[in-house]
């Protein structure tokens, strides 16, 4: 298990100029052309299209503000609770920066309220706000932690993602059933072990479960 510190993160994404449709499709011409197929050919008219709208979807988290999505609306009466609040096994499906390669699997995301808390629900849409993006899985982590942090101000936040890469499994190493776990600790859960385990054995619990 590695806890890997990423850069500071950037929440909005800008880019020069958002190429046009037509230009996305056109590339996608391009790729199956020097694959060594016909994009003309009636089987792959259509695809340069498909392709275009599955990276609509594979990539609306650029469309989102995670931080935002965390604070609207935040609830402060909690009655006292301070005890870990986990959200488990969010399904995780993304995209690594690398090669375009789906990596799926899951999230495990725990924080400590410091008197305010986000609806659960959300902690599950912030991990697909920024899957839904090209990232590694190591920033994938950083960032969930990241945002959470900043937009709860809790006294510690932990994440856990475990997947498996189709750059592993369908390229390079062929290594399929691997599954790359990383972590991220803020706060209490970084300074305090038993903390940190406790939030461990309830993620490796779920584990089992499946
Ligand atoms: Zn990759």
């Amino acid at each position: 298990m590695t806890n890997i510190s990423a850069a500071p993160f950037k929440n909005k994404v800008t880019h020069a100029r958002r190429p046009t449709k037509q230009e996305a499709e056109e590339a996608v011409r391009t790729l199956i052309a020097w694959a060594g197929d016909d994009p003309d050919r009636e089987g792959l008219k259509e695809t340069p299209r498909r392709v275009v709208e599955a990276f609509q979807e594979y990539f609306r988290g650029y469309g989102e503000d995670p931080i935002a999505m965390l604070q609207q609306p935040t609830f402060e009466e909690i009655g006292g609770y301070d005890d870990l609040v986990m959200l488990r096994d969010i399904r995780v499906e993304s995209h690594c920066e690398h090669h375009i390669a789906p990596f799926i699997g899951v999230a495990h995301v725990a924080y400590l309220p410091n008197g305010k808390v986000a609806g659960l629900s959300k902690l599950a849409r912030v991990v697909e706000a920024y899957a839904k993006r090209l990232q590694t899985q190591e920033t994938l982590s950083a960032q969930i932690a990241d945002a959470i942090q900043e937009a709860l101000s809790p006294r510690g936040v932990a994440v856990m993602i475990e997947a498996e890469h189709q750059c592993m499994t369908m390229r390079g190493v062929h290594q399929p059933g691997v599954a790359a776990v990383t972590t991220r600790f803020l706060g209490a859960f970084a300074t305090d072990s038993a903390l940190r385990d406790r939030f461990l054995s309830l993620a490796n619990a779920s584990r089992r479960g499946r």
